[in-house]
Order: C-alpha cells, then structure tokens, then sequence
C-alpha cells in the first residue's frame, strides 16, 4: 500500500483542478492528475512538485471509470480524497466562449436538450459514477474525503435572493446541473453518516480558466482554496455543507 495518502483530483490537467492537485501534492499527497486525455494529464503532472501521477479518466465514460479504480486499487491500494472537479459549462466540444453566448444558449425556453443533458453527464451523472466506482477505496482510507467543485451558480438561495446578484448566468444547463450537484453531495453525505468519509461541496469563486474564456476575476490559487480546505478537514470537520472561502453558501 502507498506510504503517502492519495489524492485522485478530476480535470485536474488544466484550470482549478490542476492547482488543487498542485496544492495537495504539496502537503505529502500522492496526486493522481485525473485528465480525459491522458497526455495532457502526464505534461500537467510534470509541472507538480512531489508525486504526482497522470491517470486516464473520463468521467462520462463507465469503462474508462471501472479502469481508474482498478488502476488505482493495484498500483496504489489505497485512495483517501476524491475531488470531483472536472466539469463543463455547455454541452459538445465547440460552444460559445462568452458570458453573454452562453446566457443566450442557456436560456430556458430555447436551450436544446441535447446540450443541457451534455453538460449534466458530466458535472452530475459524471460525479455520482466516480464516487460510486471510488467509495470502496475511500471506505478504506483512515479519514476519506470527498469535494465536489460546485458553483453558486447552482445555489438557488443565491439566484432568489432580493436583487438576484446573479441574474441569469447560470442558465437552464451549468446552474442546475450544479444545484444537482449539490443535492447529490447532500444524499451521500447522508448515507454515509457515522463512517470515516466526509462528503462536501465547494465553490472556487469566479476564477479565470479556459471554462470562462478567462474572464474569471480569482486566481486558480484562490479558486483551490476552499476545495483544497475541505480535502484536509479533520475528524470534527463537517459534512453535507457548501461552501466558498467566505463560509457557508445558501444551497
Ligand atoms: P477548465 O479549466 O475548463 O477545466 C475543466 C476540467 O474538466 C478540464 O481538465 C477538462 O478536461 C475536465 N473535463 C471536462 N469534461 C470531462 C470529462 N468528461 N471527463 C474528465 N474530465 C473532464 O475549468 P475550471 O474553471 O478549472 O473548472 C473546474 C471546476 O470548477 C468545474 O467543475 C467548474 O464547474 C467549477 N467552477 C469554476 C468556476 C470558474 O469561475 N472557473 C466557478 C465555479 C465553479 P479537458 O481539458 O479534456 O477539457
């Protein structure tokens, strides 16, 4: 078994994910860099200090999945964090960059299903099928963790609020795909009450990465840091919360 604790962060070959891996291989974690493409993965692991791992893993896909967990299983033994990070704000490979592209092909009553149902494979179903393939291994760990990286996007207490500070960004896909996301981090939490494992969720801020054309106003350093807090909680550390580095976020 891997002397070190593990960590296997999803997305992690670019954007927050990366600097999430980065900030946990720099407190003694074997990082497992989880990239869809694999040689991606392996170029952002090079550029982590301290034992950093390129793992293939594409989160819509069960085979890929089924092969991580055993990879991890055999090689390592043993997994204590999972950072479910990856995520996407449109469905398909070439969408609108823009703030404003994406409100007007979010908007609820043209959006097309296709899309919507794109981005919530990934950010919600994606989630649940990692986590499910991985609690074995977590269930192990002395102190399992599990972080989702959400949004207030998806906070519906946020986008009610008097004033609606958010007005409309979220759309019908990336806003309730992660509001899903939030109520999935809520239902394991709950079922794995009284075990070792906390399940919680995060929200980076706005952070300037390829997912907003690098409009976000935070640095991927800010943006790790409440994903990377709730990854290192202690024993009396909570679970079932969402939060951003300010505390807690209305769900
Ligand atoms: P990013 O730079 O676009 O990174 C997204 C990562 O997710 C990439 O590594 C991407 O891989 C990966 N990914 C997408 N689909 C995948 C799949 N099917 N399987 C595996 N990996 C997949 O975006 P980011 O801003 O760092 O986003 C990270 C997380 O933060 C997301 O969950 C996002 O919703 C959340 N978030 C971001 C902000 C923000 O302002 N940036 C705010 C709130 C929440 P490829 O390189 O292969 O595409």
């Amino acid at each position: 078994m891997n002397q070190q604790p593990v960590a296997l962060i999803t997305g992690a070959n670019k954007g927050i994910g990366h600097e999430i891996a980065k900030q946990l291989a720099a407190r003694g974690f074997t990082v497992l860099v989880g990239a869809r493409d694999v040689a991606l993965g392996e170029a952002a692991a090079k550029e982590i200090a301290g034992d950093a791992r390129a793992i293939a893993l594409d989160v819509t896909s069960a085979d890929s999945i089924a092969a991580a967990a055993a990879r991890i299983r055999g090689e390592l033994g043993r997994l204590d964090v999972l950072v479910n990070n990856a995520g996407v704000v449109r469905g398909g490979a070439s969408g609108p960059t823009t703030i404003e592209a994406l409100i007007r092909r979010g908007a609820p009553s043209t959006a097309e299903i296709a899309d919507i149902r794109a981005v919530f494979e990934t950010n919600v179903f994606g989630v649940i099928a990692v986590t499910q393939a991985m609690l074995p291994l977590l269930r192990e760990a002395p102190a399992g963790r599990i972080v989702n990286v959400s949004s207030t996007l998806g906070s519906l207490g946020t986008l009610t609020a008097p004033g609606r500070p958010l007005g409309t960004v979220g759309g019908i896909a990336y806003g309730p795909s992660k509001s899903a996301l939030n109520a999935v981090t809520v239902a394991f939490a709950l079922e794995l009450q009284g075990t070792a494992i906390k399940v919680n969720a995060a929200c980076p801020g706005y952070t300037a990465t390829d997912l907003n054309a690098h409009s976000g106003t935070r640095t991927v350093a800010e943006g790790a840091r409440e994903p990377v807090r709730l990854a290192l909680l202690g024993p009396d550390g909570p679970t079932g919360t969402f939060s951003n580095d300010d505390g807690p976020v209305p769900w």
